[in-house]
């Protein structure tokens, strides 16, 4: 059964006390076969199976995760969503991605909370706003909404900045008024929702062990339920690909570290727009239950530990305070870590490899939870066809080999 939000669907169920809504997606055994398996449950996984289901028609899907849905960087990212990167074929993807954020909860039937409030880059010394001007330029090239804002523009908006007494004054920024920020469970949800409706299994609490492999083709998943044949297996499991990949005998040029965040004890509102610092390592946005949320940097060593290094707190919260003197007093509600998979140009993997049938999405660092609705709807089309959709040509495997990297580590979310 189709399941419609709608505000009388709302007001029927308040008369029940909200105890008679459906499931929001069935939890199936694993069946014995499958034309498509994706593993990892996050919203890059879950957005993979509905668009196969729902552009290629595809049905025999399962998507298995280890854990929980959106357990993974989806239910742990500051989720700030922009598209504003330097070259055009990132431009390409990742506006992809934000014209399909503009109607995602129209598309799903399921709010994600995409609040377009504008995303803020702030530049603190001279090579930055060279930089910053040139990133600018090539968006607009792009059509890319992005704009310069001076020093008092950025306090008009933002008036609790310091903008001069501090290490790294503030010298202006750039903007993107469409960027903003969703609700990360929400995307996991309403992903899966629809996916479950159109017949995809998604089976919790599978752990994919080994990708097995034969003659050069894929055979299926060997997983804590058994193995489990496919035709095709997409591996989208972000900070363990690497691992995954190796079971198959793949090396992917990856690298996985901890990125850490913390939200705040919940304030009136204070700030209505997304502010990034990648040269002070902090990010900010303010909830709609009143908590900012801090975003911080990586840890400097590989790790699967999904905590991170204390002094990489200590570094966030003295440039947040340095920045908003105002937030001096207040307290830290919670932190946390996931384990981010970072390519050395900074730019995402999606791609087959030279085993048949074997598919990776990946690489997204610390900035993939944009990209989510893009990344799903280009990779299933590879996974479908084949081949690479022309939006992600560029983000194949074969650049590692070629040299035709796609360095954005300027305009990725923090330097790494
Ligand atoms: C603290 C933090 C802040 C971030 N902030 C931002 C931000 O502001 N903006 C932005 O765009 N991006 C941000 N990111 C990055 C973003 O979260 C990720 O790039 C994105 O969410 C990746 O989505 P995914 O679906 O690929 O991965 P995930 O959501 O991690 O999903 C992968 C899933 O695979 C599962 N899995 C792993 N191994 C196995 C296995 N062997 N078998 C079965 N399942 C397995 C995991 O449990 C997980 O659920 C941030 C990340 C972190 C950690």
């Amino acid at each position: 059964m189709k399941k419609k939000y709608s505000i009388f669907s709302i007001a029927k169920n308040a008369l029940s006390s909200h105890q008679e809504w459906p499931k929001m997606w069935r939890s199936p055994e694993p069946r014995e076969f499958y034309d498509v398996i994706i593993i990892g449950g996050g919203g890059h996984g879950l957005g993979t199976a509905y668009y196969l289901a729902k552009e290629f028609g595809l049905k025999n899907i399962a998507v298995i995760e280890k854990g929980w849905l959106g357990g993974g960087n989806t239910g742990r990212n500051t989720t700030i969503i922009r598209s504003n990167y330097l070259w055009d074929d990132s431009a390409h993807l990742y506006e992809h991605s934000l014209k399909l954020w503009e109607n995602l909860s129209n598309d799903l039937n399921y709010n994600v909370m995409f609040s377009q409030r504008g995303v803020m880059n702030l530049a603190h010394n001279e090579h930055d706003i060279k930089e910053i001007k040139r990133r600018i330029s090539a968006n607009n090239l792009n059509g890319i909404d992005s704009l310069w804002l001076s020093k008092e523009e950025i306090q008009q908006k933002v008036p609790i900045m310091n903008t001069d007494n501090l290490r790294y004054p503030v010298l202006g920024a750039s903007f993107q008024p469409r960027g903003g920020v969703a609700r990360h469970d929400a995307v996991a949800w309403g992903f899966a929702m629809r996916a479950d409706e159109m017949g995809v299994d998604i089976i919790q609490n599978c752990e994919a062990h080994q990708i097995k492999t034969k003659n050069g083709k894929i055979e299926g998943v060997e997983t804590s339920k058994g193995f489990i044949r496919a035709n095709k297996v997409g591996v989208v499991a972000s900070g363990h690909t690497g691992v995954l990949a190796e079971t198959a005998g793949v090396r992917l040029p990856l690298q996985s570290k901890p990125l850490q965040a913390l939200v705040s004890e919940p304030i009136k509102p204070i700030i209505d727009t997304v502010v990034m610092s990648s040269a002070v390592h902090a990010y900010v946005s303010q909830s709609d239950k009143g908590e900012l949320v801090i975003g911080a940097g990586t840890d400097s060593y590989n790790s699967f530990t999904q905590r991170g290094g204390f002094d990489v707190i200590e570094d966030t919260i003295r440039a947040m305070v340095e920045l908003y003197p105002v937030f001096g007093k207040m307290k830290m509600l919670r932190q946390w870590g996931g384990i981010v998979d970072i390519c050395p140009d900074a730019s995402p993997i999606i791609s087959k490899c030279d085993i048949d049938g074997l598919f990776f999405n990946c690489g997204w660092g610390t900035g993939g939870f944009k990209a989510t609705p893009g990344s799903a709807n280009v990779f299933a089309h590879t996974i479908a066809k084949n081949q690479p959709h022309h939006i992600n040509a560029a983000f194949s495997l074969d650049r590692f080999v070629s040299g035709k990297l796609v360095d954005e580590h300027g305009a990725a979310a923090v330097a790494h």
